[in-house]
Formats: C-alpha cells, sequence, structure tokens
C-alpha cells in the first residue's frame, strides 16, 4: 500500500507490486507463528474504506502505508509454531494480498468453525469467502435480522448481480417476495432474471431508474435491500410503502468520491414511517449456525445459484479491486492465488 487516494485508486500511484524471495524452509517463527501458503483472497469493497488516514476511525483499521494490503483470505499452514495449527491444516481469516503470509502470534485471528467446514466440504474452497462467508451471510442476516422479509412483500435490491445482492435476491425469492434488482450491464440483468427468476430487473446506467420502479412495482416498495446509496437510494425513497424498510447495507456509489451525493427526499421517512437501519455483519458472527445450515439445504435442493468472478494470480489483485469498485466484476470477487 504506497498512498491514500482521494478518489479511484491508480495501480502504481496508491497500490504497487514488490517481489521478495523467502525460505520457506529456515523461515524464523516465534511461538504462535504460522506461515500460510495463499490459496484465495476475497475482494470486497469495504477494503477501499481502509486505505484511509489511520486517524480516521471506521469499522476495520487502516491499512498502514508501505505494509502489505490484507483481506479475507483462505490458506493452508505449511511452516507452524502454534499448537492450534498442523502443517497441512486450514486457515480462514486475514491473509496478506501475497502468496505467503507470516501471522505472528498476535494476529493469528482464524475462525476455527469455518476451517472445518471448509476441510471437510465437497463445496469449492473459495465459496466460503462468498456464498458460504462474510457476503452471503451479509445477505442472509440483512434480509432477516434488519429488513425482517415477509412473504408477499416487495423488495427492490441495488448491485444485485454482486456478491450480496445475488444471495440477497435468492433467498427472498425462496421466501415467496416479489424481487426486483438493478445492475450496471445488461448481461448482468439477464442473468437475475434468466438464471435467478428475479420478477424484474433493470440496468440503471441505461434506463430511467424512477421510471423503472414505477413501472415494475406498481404498488411501492416494503423494503429496499441499498448496496450502493446515492441517487438510487433518493429514489427508492420515493417509491417505498408506508411503514417500509431501508436496510442500508453499503454505499458504494459514495466510496471514491470527494463530493458526496446529497439525498433530497428524507422527508419520505417522515410522511411514510420508514425505518432505514444499517448494520455490520460482523457483528453478527455469534448467529452464523442457522445460516450455514439453510444455506446448505437450499443449495442441496438445486434452490441456490452462485456466480463467481475469480481472477487467477496475486499479481492480478490491484486490478480486480478497480474492477469491483468500477462494476466491471460479475459475481463475488475473489483472487485464486495458487
Ligand atoms: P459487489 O460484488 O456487488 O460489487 C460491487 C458492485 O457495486 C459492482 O459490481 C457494481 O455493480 C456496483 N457499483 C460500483 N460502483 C457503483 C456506483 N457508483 N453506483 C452504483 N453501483 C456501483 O460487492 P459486494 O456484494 O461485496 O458489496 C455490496 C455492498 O454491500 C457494498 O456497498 C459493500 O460495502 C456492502 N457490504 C456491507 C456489509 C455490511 O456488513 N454492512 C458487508 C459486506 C458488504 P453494478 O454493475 O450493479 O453497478
Amino acid at each position: 500500500f504506497k498512498a491514500i487516494p482521494d478518489s479511484f485508486p491508480v495501480i502504481g500511484e496508491h497500490m504497487e507490486l514488490v517481489t521478495r524471495e523467502i525460505d520457506i524452509k529456515n523461515f524464523p517463527l516465534a511461538d504462535g507463528d504460522i506461515l500460510l501458503k495463499n490459496q484465495y483472497l476475497s475482494l470486497d469493497p469495504y477494503l477501499r474504506g481502509r486505505m484511509r488516514d489511520s486517524q480516521i476511525e471506521s469499522i476495520a483499521d487502516a491499512f498502514k502505508l508501505g505494509k502489505v494490503l490484507e483481506g479475507h483470505g483462505i490458506g493452508t499452514v505449511v511452516k507452524s509454531n502454534n499448537r492450534k495449527y498442523q502443517v497441512g491444516d486450514y486457515y480462514y481469516g486475514f491473509i496478506g494480498w501475497e502468496e505467503y503470509t507470516h501471522v505472528p502470534a498476535d494476529a493469528v485471528s482464524g475462525d476455527e468453525g469455518l476451517e472445518k467446514e471448509i476441510s471437510k466440504s465437497e463445496l469449492p474452497k473459495s465459496y466460503f469467502l462468498g456464498l458460504f462467508g462474510m457476503p452471503g451471510f451479509t445477505a442472509y442476516i440483512g434480509l432477516n435480522k434488519i429488513g425482517k422479509a415477509k412473504k408477499g412483500e416487495t423488495i427492490f435490491i441495488s448491485a444485485a448481480s454482486g456478491a450480496v445482492g445475488q444471495v440477497v435476491g435468492q433467498i427472498a425469492k425462496i421466501k415467496g417476495l416479489c424481487v426486483i434488482g438493478s445492475a450496471g450491464d445488461d448481461s448482468k440483468i439477464k442473468y437475475l432474471v434468466n438464471e435467478l427468476n428475479f420478477d424484474g430487473a433493470f440496468n440503471y446506467k441505461t434506463c430511467n431508474t424512477d421510471e423503472e420502479l414505477t413501472k415494475l412495482c406498481p404498488n411501492g416498495i416494503d423494503i429496499y435491500f441499498d448496496n450502493v446509496g446515492g441517487e438510487t437510494l433518493d429514489i427508492a425513497l420515493n417509491h417505498l410503502k408506508i411503514n417500509a424498510r431501508v436496510i442500508a447495507c453499503g454505499m458504494i456509489s459514495q466510496y471514491n468520491t470527494k463530493n458526496p451525493y446529497g439525498v433530497k427526499n428524507l422527508m419520505n421517512v417522515v410522511t411514510k414511517r420508514l425505518l432505514i437501519q444499517g448494520f455490520i455483519v460482523f457483528d453478527h458472527y455469534h448467529e452464523m449456525e442457522p445460516f450455514q445450515k439453510e444455506m446448505r439445504e437450499w443449495l442441496k435442493q438445486g434452490k441456490l445459484k452462485y456466480k463467481e468472478d475469480l481472477v487467477e494470480g496475486i499479481q492480478n489483485a490491484p486490478n480486480a479491486f478497480l474492477n469491483l469498485l468500477t462494476g466491471k466484476n460479475f459475481g463475488k470477487a475473489v483472487v485464486k492465488i495458487c
């Protein structure tokens, strides 16, 4: 991590590829340390928020300048001085954007439950960074606990083909909601309607969001699952029903701008008695069990599909991250490292 960006990060200016050799056999490990060979790295929008001045408090620590960027990932232990981990074990937790990560004892944050699941599951390991991991769980908690979604309601989801959105839409369909989505590419729209059976979807870049919502939700929206904030949120507020809920999951349209969008339609909150609630998925990790159980069951019954945007090679991580921030990813962004 080379410099703090004030809009979209630029490769070379804010992120830089550095090559360094390590001697695995003689790699020094202090008591409790482990050395990982990384397999999969998850790229998530919140990582952009970590590219900030460390004086500014937020949900996750700021990246340190001159140090390796990190993210959720899966690795295998190649050397261990930690009683909890044997060579060959899976590790799920924070890893560097690198091929090998040295995890010092005080930073070992592996999730034992998920590591057990990963090692015994027949699913592709990368699914535990998406469908069965943080983004899938975000969809599940947001929809059930925050949105309290009920059969027969109408939900509108932005960034609907992404890691979180595609899961929100499918669970909402399973629960019997009418599901409308938006995304920024026609191939994504086709996928939502033809593959995921959304009741309607539109390309917000080429269509008029206000007109589309009028057409697709003629009786209004009960739940807006907001992944993008900005203008889409503003327009959605005008289409919500009385007592509707906004699940404030993320505002990606605002992550790279110096000029935040000013929402104009907030009076709807009063007149329509709206509930807008934000949430951070990490607060709910103790509630993972029912999520994994239900998701496994739905997958077995053929009720869930999953689209990944898998990029190979750690050297391609910065570009894949930019793709995620600009909508060029289609599905959950993951880097296959080896
Ligand atoms: P996605 O896989 O959906 O990728 C991000 C997508 O956002 C892009 O593909 C693009 O899709 C869309 N996008 C990018 N820029 C803009 C823009 N300017 N305006 C509108 N849409 C844009 O990411 P995730 O599913 O991982 O994350 C979705 C949201 O959920 C993010 O806001 C993220 O921060 C949030 N999140 C929140 C969590 C929580 O605990 N609250 C946990 C995890 C994620 P498109 O083609 O549709 O434009």
